[in-house]
C-alpha cells in the first residue's frame, strides 16, 4: 500500500506517526503481509488489511542464476505477472533491474515483452516495490543496492508519471535512499518524454536503446522507428544533455548479420560524434525472435571499428541467461 495512503488512514484514526515508520521497518525487515507487522497492535492490522494488501506485488517464485543474478516473478493484484531481477557487481554493489509495465506496445522484433503487446502501466507503489525487494535481497547477501535501472518489462515513457514517482520514492532519504544519478529510465525512442525528462528536477540517466545507424535497419527492429526516426530521437537526446548536463548512453544490440558490420560501427561513430554519448554495447539473449547474437569476433571488429572512429564503447556481457533473467527474455515464459 502507498505510503501516502497508509500515512492518511492512521491519520485519520489518530494514530502516532511513528505508526507508520513501524510498518516501512517491518517491510524491510521481510514482513509480507499485515500480520506479519508484529510492532503494531492487532486491532490495527486488522483495520489496514481491510482496506487492501501490505504489498501490491507479490514474489510467486524467485530464481538464482550460476552467476548470482536473482530473477523474481512477481504477481500483481489483477494477476498479471511482472519480473524484476537483482544483478550482483563487484565491490558489493547491487543493480535492481525493474519492469514498468506488464507487456509493451511497442513490439520490437527482438524483444520477449515485445512479443506479449500491451499490458498494462504499473503503478508508482508497484514499480517501488520491486526495488524494495531486491534492496532487502541485497541485504541479505551482505551488499548495497547502488543502482536502479528500468530496462525490465515495458517502456518507462509510456508510464512517465508512475515512473518519476517512484524514481522520487526511490532516491529520497527516508526512502531506499539511491542517488538519483544511479538510477536509468531506458527508452525505444519516445521523443515526448525524453523532453519531459529532461524539465525533471530529478537528475536521473537517460538511455536510448539505438539498435541500429540507419533507419531502414532500426525500422524493421523497431516500430517506433517510423514515427520517431533517429534524427529526431537523437535531437531529443541532445536536447536533454544540453539541458542537464549529463550524457547519454546508447545502447546498441549486436545482432548477427543485420546491424554488426565496421561498416555500420562506423555509421554510428558518425551519429554520435559529438561526445554528447556513452555506448553501450549489448550481447543479444536468445527468445523466439529469430534473431542471434554476433559471434565474438564480429564483436570486436565493431568495437574496434567504433574505436578508430573515436568511439570508445562498453561492451555489456550478458548475466542471468540460464534463469532466463537476461535483458529481453523477461517474462517469456509467463
Ligand atoms: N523499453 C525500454 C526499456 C526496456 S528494454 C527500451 O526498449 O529501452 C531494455 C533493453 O533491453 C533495451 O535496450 C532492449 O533493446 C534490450 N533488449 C530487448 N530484448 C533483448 C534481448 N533479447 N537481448 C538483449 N537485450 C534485449
Ligand atoms: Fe518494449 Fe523495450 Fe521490448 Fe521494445 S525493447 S518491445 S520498447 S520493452
Amino acid at each position: 500500500m502507498e505510503r501516502e495512503r497508509v500515512a492518511g488512514l492512521l491519520e485519520g484514526w489518530g494514530q502516532p506517526a511513528f505508526r507508520l515508520t513501524q510498518i516501512v521497518q517491518a517491510q524491510a525487515a521481510g514482513a509480507a503481509t499485515w500480520d506479519d507487522v508484529t510492532t503494531l497492535p492487532r486491532t490495527l492490522r486488522a483495520r489496514l488489511s481491510e482496506h487492501g494488501p501490505l504489498w501490491s506485488v507479490r514474489p510467486e517464485s524467485a530464481s538464482t542464476s550460476r552467476d548470482g543474478t536473482v530473477k523474481w516473478r512477481l504477481a500483481l493484484g489483477d494477476g498479471r505477472v511482472v519480473e524484476a531481477v537483482l544483478i550482483a557487481h563487484a565491490q558489493g554493489r547491487r543493480t535492481v533491474c525493474v519492469s514498468s509495465q506488464a507487456g509493451c506496445a511497442l513490439g520490437c522484433r527482438f524483444c520477449a515483452t515485445g512479443a506479449m503487446g500491451a499490458g498494462r502501466d504499473l503503478t508508482r507503489g508497484e514499480i517501488l516495490e520491486q526495488a524494495m525487494l531486491a534492496r532487502a535481497e541485497a541485504e541479505r547477501q551482505g551488499a548495497r543496492l547502488s543502482n536502479v535501472v528500468f530496462m525490465g518489462m515495458g517502456e518507462p515513457m509510456q508510464n512517465l508519471d508512475a515512473v518519476l514517482a517512484a524514481c522520487d520514492d526511490m532516491n529520497r532519504p527516508d526512502g531506499l535512499g539511491i542517488s538519483a544519478r544511479a538510477i536509468a529510465i531506458s527508452t525505444a525512442g519516445w521523443v515526448p518524454g525524453i523532453a519531459r525528462l529532461a524539465e525533471h528536477p530529478l537528475p536521473v540517466r537517460l538511455a536510448l536503446s539505438l539498435h541500429a545507424a540507419d533507419d531502414e535497419t532500426r525500422g524493421r527492429l523497431m516500430p517506433i522507428n517510423a514515427r520517431y526516426p533517429i534524427a529526431n530521437v537523437l535531437a531529443a537526446c541532445r536536447r536533454y544533455c544540453d539541458r542537464t548536463g549529463r550524457r547519454v548512453f546508447i545502447e546498441y544490440l549486436l545482432l548477427d548479420g543485420v546491424n554488426d558490420t565496421p561498416a555500420d560501427a562506423r555509421r554510428l561513430a558518425g551519429l554520435l560524434r559529438d561526445g554528447r554519448f556513452h555506448v553501450n554495447l549489448i550481447e543479444y539473449n536468445p527468445t523466439a525472435s529469430g534473431y542471434t547474437a554476433s559471434p565474438p569476433e564480429r564483436r570486436r571488429a565493431f568495437t574496434e571499428a567504433l574505436a578508430r572512429a573515436g568511439i570508445e564503447a562498453s561492451l555489456r556481457r550478458s548475466r542471468g541467461a540460464d534463469v532466463d533473467a537476461a535483458c529481453g527474455q523477461l517474462a517469456a515464459r509467463a
